[in-house]
């Protein structure tokens, strides 16, 4: 045998037991559209039909041949051409195990069934099948490659994948997908066990927050960090609810998932209302069961849920780009309405002022004194586009502001001691409070 590829099989059988599935993998890209399985039994049987005709011909090769077919190569034709001639047939004890994959490409279906089973509980358009070998069996598939020169073979992971990941389509009637899949099914065929790695449910839209003194997301009471204790009635909140959990445990309910996260451009203090359009959000659902919603009656769910504190529209389907946008977004335009009291009166030329002072301007802010707390002391530039100024009384106005994103409105009012420049309270020489602060809009490009 001196041809190749023949030859070079041959040697690797002499040594080791073969399956068809092991053999014919180290050959794996050698021709197009058949399956591993075929190419090893292809190879065995014109390695069989060679040593046959070496036989007859009274090469002494041929039995020799013969024989590592019928043993390490799990060959019946062998056996049989062998039995035929009268020659000694290897004993019962052969065949043996496969020398690389145990003979576990044989005990698939008993994994297809468990998986088809498991995948069961959850509604999902596709799937991939990942593979979990032991690092022995990996090791000792390099180096059987490295021994025998492998130039054209595939490895064992991809073979057992793409073999797993066509059955259970087939059974289980969905297609697998190599880029996002809703469901990974995580196999090891060495110890045939098996778990689903349920990828996460995303859906985007937008808020309104109706009502003031709301968090966006839960917050934790500060004297027992959570635990519960007697100052938060035994909440571990420092508020009772928050936009985050009025949205998400609608949509608890109804995927069946076992935790919510949600991730919102920016956020809005707890005494600012978030009107207009809404502030853009995604809610990433972690295992959800179900995934084919109705997302026009979830919306009525979480409106009816909320109560009128909090408002979702524009439920989308989304993904994990779409969160990595949103963060990103944060600086994204945003239009405020302040109310603002002042210490003195007002006249119509201080509006007019305001309005040229803080319109298309740049605002130098250091983190506020109120967040100092949390946030580090930095000096953030901020541009406002457009201010609008309207009395609603001698000590009150109505103050429009649209800005770039993460301005410190209230701060922007008072000049919070000097600290953002310019400001309301320093362009006038007038104390400046703010009383109510409102999001008009949260201006994304979607
Ligand atoms: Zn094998
Ligand atoms: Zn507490």
């Amino acid at each position: 045998m001196d041809n190749g590829i023949f030859e070079k099989a041959f040697r690797m059988l002499e040594k080791h037991p073969l399956c068809d599935h092991c053999l014919g993998r180290q050959f794996a890209l050698l021709g197009h559209g058949i399956e591993n399985s075929e190419r090893g039994r292809v190879v065995k049987l014109a390695l069989t039909l060679k040593a046959h005709a070496l036989f007859l011909s009274k090469d002494k090769g041929g039995v020799k041949l013969l024989r590592v077919l019928a043993t390490n190569g799990f060959s019946e034709i062998a056996k049989e051409i062998l039995k035929k001639m009268r020659r000694k047939v290897p004993s019962k004890k052969f065949p043996k195990k496969c020398f690389l994959c145990e003979n576990k490409f044989e005990i698939l279906e008993n994994i297809v069934k468990k998986a088809v089973e498991q995948l069961k509980d959850y509604e999902f358009n596709n799937f991939l099948v990942g593979i979990e070998l032991p690092f022995s069996v990996e090791e000792r598939e390099d180096e059987f490659k490295a021994e025998f020169e492998v130039d054209y073979g595939e490895n064992m992971r991809n073979e057992f994948g793409r073999i797993l990941g066509k059955k259970i389509a087939k059974e289980s009637c969905k297609s697998v997908d190599h880029k996002k899949p809703d469901i990974v099914v995580l196999v090891n065929p060495f110890t045939e066990t098996l778990r689903l790695q349920v990828n996460p449910l995303y859906v985007a839209g937008r808020y309104k927050k109706l009502v003031r003194d709301l968090p966006q997301s839960k917050w934790f009471c500060s004297n027992c960090r959570g635990k519960g204790c007697e100052q938060c009635n035994w909440t571990g909140k420092m508020y009772p609810e928050s936009v985050e959990e009025i949205i998400a445990k609608p949509f608890l309910d109804e995927t069946g998932g076992e935790k919510a996260s949600f991730h919102a451009s920016g956020r809005e203090d707890i005494d600012a209302r978030m009107l207009g359009k809404g502030r853009p959000f995604v809610i990433e659902v972690a295992k959800p069961k179900k995934r084919f919603l109705d997302l026009k009656k979830l919306e009525k769910s979480v409106n009816t849920y909320a109560h009128g504190k909090v408002e979702v529209s524009d439920l989308k389907f989304a993904n994990k780009n779409v969160v990595r946008k949103l963060k990103k977004a944060e600086t994204a335009q945003k239009e405020y309405l302040v109310l603002v009291e002042f210490e003195k009166k007002i006249t119509a030329k201080d509006l007019r002022l305001l309005e040229k002072k803080l319109s298309n301007v740049m605002i130098k802010q250091r983190t506020p004194l109120r967040v100092l707390h949390r946030r580090a002391d930095l000096t953030r530039e901020k541009y406002i586009y457009e201010v609008k100024v309207k009395k609603l009384s001698p000590k009150k106005a109505e103050i429009y502001i649209r800005c770039q994103g993460g301005l410190y409105v209230k701060e922007l009012v008072t000049g919070d001691e000097g600290r953002t420049v310019p400001s309301v309270s320093e362009i006038l020489e007038n104390r400046a409070e703010p009383l109510k602060l409102d999001v008009l809009n949260v201006i994304m490009s979607d």
